[in-house]
């Protein structure tokens, strides 16, 4: 494999996202006034609002247009039991090894996954590899489990009968509540649960700005079906998560999927797939798409007492459900699309202040641009602001939208370019005469003329709502 990241040109192409995110208020570093704390980031007021829209078009994807799929919002602290049951407690550990000159800590798969052979650490005799550390060179330890659930203390008292876990995934919510649901939603089987939400691990080696961090986002999905459809909604389920990636703007030859290998597989997998995207790092996951079996609705139905098992229509017989899960990552989403998004162009906004070479625009799909139409008056004029705000009054009953008059129109243009904006209306002297404004499209950089009072059709035309 080779590691991208060794590759200058591919490096700058992170960097300069990563510059664009913080100048233009994407994403900050967390607690930056302090120094920063390693690997947490701050979505600002444009990164919310993408992040928003990505996590609305999902479940816009999974639960609004489909009648199978229904939403969830479980809470981060659960039973402590429910993460014996899971396995988590015992297995959901990653391979640390330690260097003894430098102290830094690595995943023994991933330095396996440097030297190009397979992360399958288990079935490697580790130490005979003789794999050095990768920043000093020194020797490694050998390899060691390491639990990457975070554990705290519930109410006043810091004992053992008080500990408690930072949910590592958001899934378990979701088994823990099959019954609930699928009583109260009067669900038949095949039926999914869909939850967005917070899910915490102590990574070994958190990094590459917002892929890997400690706290993240996961928007996950739990389709429960017959043990005998199980291979079938399988398929169809990466059919259906690869697409929506490509529905929304990224580019096809930049995902794939990956199969899991048999000695890959997670404790409660039967079969795996990542959808994987072409960071500029690495090829990485972005989604995984498991197919669990029986195992975890058959655990928490041990560990509770409670039965979970579903009466057959057909057969009048009790079965306990597989399940099919979707689990992809918010923030490694937004990764990917910012990363896809981000094109450098001649100039082309007008703005003739500025000594650039290149201007940045941001094609992010419409639908998830933090902001869809700016309002540019040409001028500070008493009726072209007047207008422009009469405009931007409107416009924002529908749509996010910005309103600027600041600096030349050039600059404004290329202002919303490099953030993504779709359109971009201005409002000049003759407007005052025609009713007229101009709107310009962000890719085409086609300019349409209209009357103000077409507006509301031309945008709903645009944006479908
Ligand atoms: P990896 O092999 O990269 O650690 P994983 O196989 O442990 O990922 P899953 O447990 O399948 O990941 O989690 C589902 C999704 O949650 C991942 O595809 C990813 O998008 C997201 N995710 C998991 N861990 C992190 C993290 N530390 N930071 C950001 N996103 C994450």
């Amino acid at each position: 494999m080779v590691d991208k990241a060794q590759l200058p040109e591919i490096n700058s192409l992170m960097d300069k996202v990563i510059s664009l995110c913080k100048r233009r208020g994407f994403i900050f570093q967390s607690s930056e006034i302090y120094g920063g704390i390693n690997s947490c980031y701050d979505y600002g007021p444009l990164g919310a609002e993408l992040k928003n829209n990505l996590k609305q078009a999902w479940h816009k994807a999974m639960v609004q247009k489909r009648g199978d799929v229904v939403g969830l919002d479980s809470s981060i602290l659960m039973h402590p039991r429910i993460w014996e049951a899971s396995g988590h407690l015992q297995g959901f550990t990653d391979p640390l090894v330690d260097c003894k000159k430098c102290k830094k800590r690595f995943r023994a798969d991933h330095l396996l996954e440097l030297k190009g052979l397979k992360p399958d650490f288990r079935q490697t005799d580790f130490g005979k590899l003789n794999i050095k550390c990768p920043e000093c060179g020194g020797s490694l330890t050998g390899v060691r489990d390491f639990n990457l659930m975070f554990k705290t203390y519930m109410g006043a008292v810091e004992d053992q009968a008080a500990e408690i876990y930072l949910r590592p995934e958001t899934a378990q919510g979701i088994y823990v509540n099959f019954e609930n649901v699928r009583t109260a939603a009067n669900k038949k089987m095949p039926f999914g649960i869909a939850q967005i939400g917070k899910a915490f691990r102590n990574e070994i080696t958190p990094g590459n700005f917002i892929f890997r961090t400690r706290e993240f986002e996961q928007m996950e999905m739990q389709y429960f079906v017959q043990p005998k459809e199980a291979e079938q909604w399988f398929g169809y389920w990466q059919k259906q998560r690869l697409d929506w990636y490509v529905s929304l703007g990224l580019k096809k030859n930049n995902l794939k999927l990956r199969k899991h290998q048999s000695g890959e597989l997670a404790h409660y997998a039967k079969a795996a797939v990542d959808i994987e995207y072409d960071f500029p790092f690495a090829d990485k996951e972005l989604e995984g798409i498991h197919n669990r079996g029986d195992f975890d609705l058959s655990r928490h139905q041990k560990y509770s007492g409670k039965t979970l098992e579903v009466l057959d229509d057909v057969t009048k017989t009790k079965y306990l459900p597989y399940i099919i899960e979707t689990s992809g990552g918010v923030d490694r989403s937004v990764l990917a699309f910012l990363v896809d998004a981000y094109n450098e162009v001649e100039v082309r906004s007008g703005d003739t202040d500025g000594k650039h070479e290149k201007e940045v625009v941001l094609k992010l799909h419409q639908d998830l641009s933090p902001i869809k139409i700016a309002v540019l008056p040409l001028s500070k004029k008493a009726p072209l602001e007047k207008l422009g705000q009469e405009i931007y009054g409107a416009l924002k009953e529908n749509y996010m939208c910005a309103y600027d008059t600041t600096a030349s129109i050039g600059k404004r243009y290329r202002r919303q370019d490099e953030i993504g904006t779709p359109y971009c209306l201005t409002v000049d002297f003759d407007s005052l005469e025609d009713n007229k404004v101009t709107v310009r499209d962000r890719d085409s950089m086609k300019q349409d003329r209209l009357a103000t009072a077409e507006l509301p059709d031309y945008f709903r035309d645009k944006f479908k709502c």
